[in-house]
């Protein structure tokens, strides 16, 4: 610990005012200039001058001109890109996804893979590992020019241990040192989190939620899982697992949920639902372009959204249900959470409107009028990415508030 920050409290408001900045400066959609910061702030203009001056000096942020066409350009502020580098994963129960950003967070390289999160620990890790390991070869990288890794875990994360509690889709993991073993692997700073949680920061800070205070992500994937911003920040909760919506009951004589209990949405809306809904249907002779497909038990969520899209009226059909049960939940998330913006992110999002029409209109007739009136519920802008961007802001954060000598109390 610094004790030198604390001197004076005059250093110590300065010091918050500083990470304060910088925030504004990544944060803001347009970017941000020195009027503006002083306007936001309530700072004089050599007090905002002041803090410029020393991030500059950091090398930290740069004046560059905003993209308007016409007019006078303003002089906005933004982080220096080159002045660093960080890596962002999205661990999913099927799918991983790695990506390097600049400090600046554009996405330099990028790679996917399938994976099966069943495999336990060891197995995924080691796929991670490689995974990124490419993503360095490609772009000529190494461990010590990165300075954090952001990843995002499909369970409860416990963020102070580095580890997932009992989480219902990863068999094998619980308690595992997830952290811990790629901190020492990499030698670098690594922080875990939820990726629901992590998407709802990636559309925050670069995607359809930006400028909004409180928002509800809900990633439905394998899994349904919503992440909260409360007050601009991740909301996580007493023991990080708040926003389990996919745990919900919806109907208690519903189906089994793979966390033990009988009809959470997650049974109904989940992919593993979607898909055993079409297999049931088609058992019983319904005509669908899926059964041109052949084996009907390998019919996946992603055929049904794929035969939607193609106008294959039982596979609309499922999509529709799909989206009025999910619009059940977030009728009861948004009259308890009365968030301005709902997104819909994860795998199953991809049906569109199709899935999105039916949420609206659950959310209209069964959400309270001062909460239902003024939502939003639109499709995450990053698309597949929010998770992984979630993972990249806050390997920023991380490396932007804790680097350098100013800022060693600070706790983002
Ligand atoms: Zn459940």
């Amino acid at each position: 610990m610094d004790g030198n920050i604390w001197v004076t409290p005059n250093t110590h408001v300065k010091l918050l005012n500083k990470h304060v900045v910088l925030d504004l400066i990544r944060f803001t959609p347009g970017g941000v200039s020195r009027v503006d910061l002083s306007r936001q702030l309530g700072l004089t203009r050599a007090a905002v001058t002041s803090i410029i001056n020393d991030l500059v000096d950091e090398g930290l942020v740069r004046e560059a001109e905003t993209r308007y066409s016409g007019g006078r350009r303003p002089i906005v502020l933004e982080v220096a890109p080159d002045k660093g580098y960080v890596l962002g994963v999205d661990l999913g129960a099927t799918h991983l996804y790695v990506c390097l950003s600049d400090y600046s967070a554009n996405i330099i390289q990028e790679r996917e893979m399938e994976i099966d999160i069943n495999e336990g620990p060891i197995v995924c890790l080691s796929l991670v590992d490689s995974l990124v390991q490419q993503v360095l070869e490609a772009t000529g990288f190494e461990f010590s020019d990165i300075a954090a890794v952001g990843i995002g875990l499909p369970g409860p994360v416990i963020i102070e241990k580095g580890t997932v509690s009992m989480p219902p889709i990863m068999p094998g993991w619980n308690n595992f040192p997830i952290r811990e073993t790629l901190q020492q692997k990499w030698e670098c700073p690594v922080l875990v989190n939820n990726d629901a949680e992590l998407g709802a920061l990636g559309e925050w800070a670069y995607g359809a939620g930006r400028g909004e205070k409180n928002l509800a992500y809900i990633k439905v994937g394998t899994g349904i899982g919503a992440g909260l911003i409360f007050e601009s920040k991740i909301y996580h909760g007493t023991t990080g697992s708040a926003g389990e919506i996919g745990h919900i009951t919806i109907n208690e004589n519903g189906p089994k949920c793979s966390c033990g209990n009988s009809g959470c949405l997650e049974a109904f809306a989940g992919g593993k639902a979607i898909a055993s809904r079409a297999q049931e249907e088609l058992r019983k002779g319904r005509r669908s372009q899926l059964v041109g497909l052949g084996d009907l038990y390998q019919i996946s969520a992603k055929d049904v959204i794929k035969a939607a899209k193609r106008g294959d009226l039982l596979s609309q059909q499922i999509i529709t249900e799909t989206g009025s049960y999910l619009g059940i939940a977030i009728a009861g998330l948004v009259n308890l959470f009365n968030p301005s913006i709902v997104i819909i992110g994860g795998g199953i999002s991809s049906s569109g409107d199709l899935l999105l029409d039916p949420i609206r209109e659950a959310v209209a007739n069964r959400s309270l009028y001062a909460a239902g009136n003024v939502v939003r519920i639109s499709a995450a802008l990053l698309g597949k990415r929010s998770t992984v961007m979630g993972a990249v802001t806050q390997a920023l954060s991380y490396a932007l508030h804790k680097s350098g000598k100013w800022n060693q109390n600070y706790i983002y």
